[in-house]
């Protein structure tokens, strides 16, 4: 068979930069491809580094990717913010396109029947982790008998849909990871993921790509969706494929000198993380690449830190999301502002920088609580941080709790949909208090403080080539805004 993947692009009118290489689908289709399917990416993110937000181009090239590659299958990645551009892409295809059309990802696994239900045009929806329904499919298997799969022609879309959704995670399938081929990245315009940025490995101007060790995680935070896809518990990779992964990947992209580890919480099991350390340091990895890895506060360990540190790894991302216990017992974040507080300071200590990820728009949040969480940054002094707004994905606890039944009883227009997720429904700061407050307390501060962290951890010799693409990033969002590019064709085939 043959399979067209479609990735999310993103709502913005300033072009693309390269971030996190989509791993699902590079997943999916190395375990088709190794049972000899033929796939391709349309990738609309890699698209709106060319075209910035001019979605006309944007669609014309998916839709004559879709004429020359000719596939049996489309698939859509989805995710609750950004599904009515899913919405929209099936519309058009389906005037010009009689196969078989699927969504899956984190909206489609959180609300499969209601997915099937606002996009008509999906012929179904896949739950979970895609790998083995989709290989199922290509085999042959009636798509109505295959797990994972939500088809539509089975689908009874006047039984009581509050009580078909998904409230309770759904079971990994694939048990042995290990099982898996290695991603294949090959599927993407690795000249643009590759490309040097310091916004993959945050602060840290590298040609980064994305790995996984391990899917899921043991903690329920209230406003995350990630076991949701995973299913619950967690499984891992053995140390010996992650090398091999690692050694294969730096052979193939020889510019790549960064790895980003995109586990949820890389610490779940110290003793794994120790070993892999210890192969990293054994074969030579720790100088032939750096890492970074997302971990929780509350599992890091000086010891281990050290080993990690002489592993090769630089970054650690921690969501420490709040600077109050208020606010972290409220998220259900099962950890302690003190913990928090500590974790910054045995990375310090260990000499390995800290991304912060922040939370804003919270419980009864005032302005008073924002300036003590800036006070917090300030004082703790992660190398680069972010303050994202508190959202409500469904599959959430949040969601189910707060979310009204947004998805359940609104049109998915890009409309409502922004509306939604602009909303601000806990903090108690109006939208203008809001914007002044960023625009002149924290935005100064963003600025100067990673500025200055890009500076500090980027070899001088870097500095030119590092400012010549920040000037030529400026460049092409001016030229966004004021029109949009003319250039050739975007067809998957050129790259
Ligand atoms: S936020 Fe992180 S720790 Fe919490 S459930 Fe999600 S992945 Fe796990």
């Amino acid at each position: 068979m043959r399979f067209l993947f479609v990735t999310t692009g993103l709502e913005s009118n300033a072009p693309a930069e390269p971030f996190w290489i989509p791993l699902g689908f590079a997943y999916i289709g190395a375990l088709l491809k190794k049972h000899g399917h033929d796939v391709h990416v349309f990738d609309r993110h890699a698209a709106m580094a060319r075209w910035g937000s001019d979605y006309d181009r944007i669609d014309q090239a998916m839709l004559d990717t879709v004429k020359s590659f000719a596939p049996d299958v489309v698939g859509f990645a989805t995710i609750s913010p950004l599904i009515h551009h899913v919405a929209h892409c099936a519309q058009i295809l389906r005037k010009q396109f009689d196969g078989i059309i699927l969504a899956g990802g984190h909206h489609a696994t959180s609300m499969p029947h209601l997915t099937l239900e606002k996009i008509p045009e999906l012929d179904g929806v896949g739950i979970g982790e895609g790998e083995e329904s989709l290989l199922a499919l290509a085999e042959g298997n009636p798509p109505d008998e295959i797990t994972g799969l939500l088809w539509r022609q089975n689908c009874h879309l006047s039984h009581d849909r509050k009580s078909l959704e998904l409230t309770k995670p759904v079971a990994g399938r694939i048990k042995n990871l290990d099982s898996l081929p290695f991603p294949d990245f090959s599927l993407f315009d690795t000249a643009f993921y590759t490309r040097r940025t310091s916004s993959i490995i945050r602060g840290f101007y590298m040609s980064t790509l994305t790995m996984l060790c391990s899917r899921g995680c043991d903690k329920r935070c209230s406003f995350c969706t990630e076991s949701l896809v995973y299913g619950g518990g967690v499984r891992f990779h053995s140390a010996e494929y992650i090398i091999e992964m690692v050694e294969r990947t730096l052979r193939q992209y020889p510019l790549v000198d960064g790895i980003y580890f995109h586990d949820n919480d890389f610490l779940i099991e110290p003793e794994r993380a120790e070993h892999l350390c210890k192969q990293f340091i054994k074969k030579g990895l720790a100088k032939r690449f750096s890492w970074a890895v997302q971990v929780r506060a509350d599992r890091l360990d000086p010891d281990l830190l050290k080993l990690m540190k002489k592993a090769g790894c630089i970054k650690m991302e921690i969501g420490v999301e709040a600077a109050t216990q208020n606010d972290l017992d409220f998220m259900q974040k099962d950890t302690t502002a003190d913990i928090n507080e500590k974790a910054l300071r045995l990375c310090r200590e260990a000499g390995i920088s800290v991304h912060a990820y922040m939370l804003t728009k919270t419980e009864n949040e005032s302005l008073a609580d924002l300036q003590t969480k800036l006070n917090w940054l300030k004082q703790n002094r992660p190398d680069t941080f972010i303050l994202n707004a508190l959202q409500r994905y469904p599959g959430s606890l949040l969601y189910r709790e707060t979310g009204k039944r947004f998805f359940e009883t609104h049109a998915w227009t890009i409309e409502n949909i922004r509306g939604f997720y602009n909303e601000d429904i806990f903090s108690k700061v109006s939208p203008q208090e809001r914007q002044q407050w960023m625009q002149s307390c924290f935005e100064p501060f963003f600025r100067s403080h990673h500025r200055f962290t890009r500076m500090r951890r980027t070899p001088a010799r870097r500095w030119p080539q590092m400012y010549s693409d920040a000037i030529r990033r400026r460049l092409k969002r001016y030229e966004a805004f004021r029109k949009h590019e003319k250039s050739k064709s975007y067809l998957i085939t050129e790259r």
